[in-house]
């Protein structure tokens, strides 16, 4: 990449006052790990801003990142910022609310990213499509930068390279991955730690919610395509945040016959979020007609719908795709 945005991206973090990083909407570990680490470069400089109300909070998984204890959410941000910077914010619609606000009202705007349907949103653009994760792309900048990366820096980016990977199994793990994440093993991470930290931490009651709303998955297609629909009752049940659903596509995927899995979760009775999971099919085409985005193999949407409906277009959408 043209490395004059790298050097005007370094020019407007020098000249700022003070920096808002943003993650995207229902953080996962790639946009928190990134978060982290650009905020232990930036010190004091910068604020991190975590899309969540204050009642759903930091999820419990990553709270052990460094400097995420100090993360405002949405309902405690104010728009006193010059420049903001987004990782691992794939579209502008997965920045709201205020912080959309902020976005919006900034004199300037960066967007570090590694999703290939990224159209460069903010005003300076630095997306590296087949990166893994957007701790990869952060790790290259410190390189490329000399900027030296502490045991902290190291964790977070472990934790996105780790995580956006599926533990280094997704065809995105290139060789280069692994030399980056053996270079942070070299500056301190404890890769086992970590993984525990971010695996074996899941509360009984999460695997209970997921088991049960397994337990009533569609198969379709010749058992093609599995679909799951979470409804408000379900949450509500279990008590279910955010990160209860994480996983669930991922668990349908390892059907051996299935080639899409779909968790498909209703709010407020009329929007449904979409997640897909593939092995070959690129799920990118599917949600391409609700405008949502992602990876080849792991995708999302949001559908202005109530679940029923919504299940109807997507079991479409998937049909046609895979010319069924
Ligand atoms: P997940 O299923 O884990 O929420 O998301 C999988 C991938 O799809 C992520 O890379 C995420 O960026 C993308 N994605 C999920 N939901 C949406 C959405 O509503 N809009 C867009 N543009 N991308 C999404
Ligand atoms: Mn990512």
């Amino acid at each position: 990449m043209d490395n004059s945005i790298l050097n005007k991206i370094f020019d407007e973090i020098d000249v700022a006052k003070k920096i808002l990083i943003v993650s995207h909407v229902n953080p996962d570990g790639d946009t928190l790990g990134t978060m982290c680490a650009l905020k232990l470069f930036l010190k004091q400089k910068a604020d991190i801003l975590i899309q969540t109300d204050a009642k759903i909070g930091i999820p419990d998984t990553y709270k052990f990142l460094p400097a995420i204890n100090e993360a405002k959410n949405l309902d405690n941000i104010e728009d006193i910022y010059d420049l903001i910077i987004a990782v691992d914010v794939a579209s502008i619609d997965r920045i709201v609310r205020k912080a959309r606000i902020i976005f919006d009202n900034a004199k300037m705007t960066i967007n570090i990213d590694h999703h290939k349907t990224n159209n460069g949103y903010a005003k300076l653009n630095w997306v590296v499509g087949d990166a893994s994760s957007a701790g990869e792309v952060l790790f290259n900048i410190f390189k490329e930068k000399n900027i030296q990366i502490t045991k902290d820096m190291a964790d977070c980016l472990y934790v996105s390279i780790l995580t956006d990977t599926g533990c280094f199994r997704y065809e995105n793990t290139k060789s280069e991955t692994l030399e980056i994440a053996a270079q942070l093993i070299k500056l301190g991470v404890n890769n086992s730690d970590i993984a525990k930290k971010c695996y074996n931490n899941k509360t009984k009651n999460l695997v209970l919610f997921q088991s049960s709303v397994i337990s009533k998955t569609e198969f379709l297609f010749n058992n093609k395509v599995a679909v799951v629909l979470i409804n408000e009752s379900d949450l509500n049940k279990f008590d279910a945040t955010n990160e209860y659903t994480e996983g669930i596509a991922e668990t349908l995927r390892t059907i051996k016959t299935v080639e899409i899995s779909a968790v498909l979760k209703e709010s407020n009775n009329q929007t449904t979020k979409v997640s897909l999971r593939s092995d070959n099919v690129d799920v990118c085409e599917v949600v391409k007609r609700f405008n949502g985005g992602g990876h080849i193999h792991a995708a999302g949407c949001t559908i202005k719908k109530p679940l029923k409906i919504a299940k109807e277009l997507l079991v479409c959408e998937i049909e046609r795709c895979l010319n069924l």
